[in-house]
């Protein structure tokens, strides 16, 4: 069953991992989470601006990739969400 994975960015629409929900899903192979490549930055690490400018790609926050083991830090009402219903 593929796992639901909070994405970096937060949830903006110019990404193209979660599209803009804020958890994409991930399906753990046979060797686990695996990195993988940035699918909004394609591994660039910065995205360019329409005016030339570059910045850090939010959805990988401009490492190129992208680890399914390390999803941002939970707000307090999802950690007691896991707790409580495992979810
Ligand atoms: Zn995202
Ligand atoms: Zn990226």
């Amino acid at each position: 069953m593929p796992k639901r994975i909070r994405c970096h960015c937060g949830g903006k629409f110019s990404c193209q991992l979660c599209r803009g929900t804020g958890k994409y899903d991930y399906d753990p192979g046979p060797r686990g989470y695996v990195p993988f490549q940035c699918p909004t930055c394609e591994g660039k690490r910065n995205l360019t601006d329409d005016d030339g400018t570059s910045y850090p790609c939010p959805t990988c926050k401009g490492l190129g990739s992208v680890d399914p083991a390390t999803p941002p830090p939970a707000g307090m009402w999802d950690v007691l969400t896991k707790i409580f219903f495992g979810a």
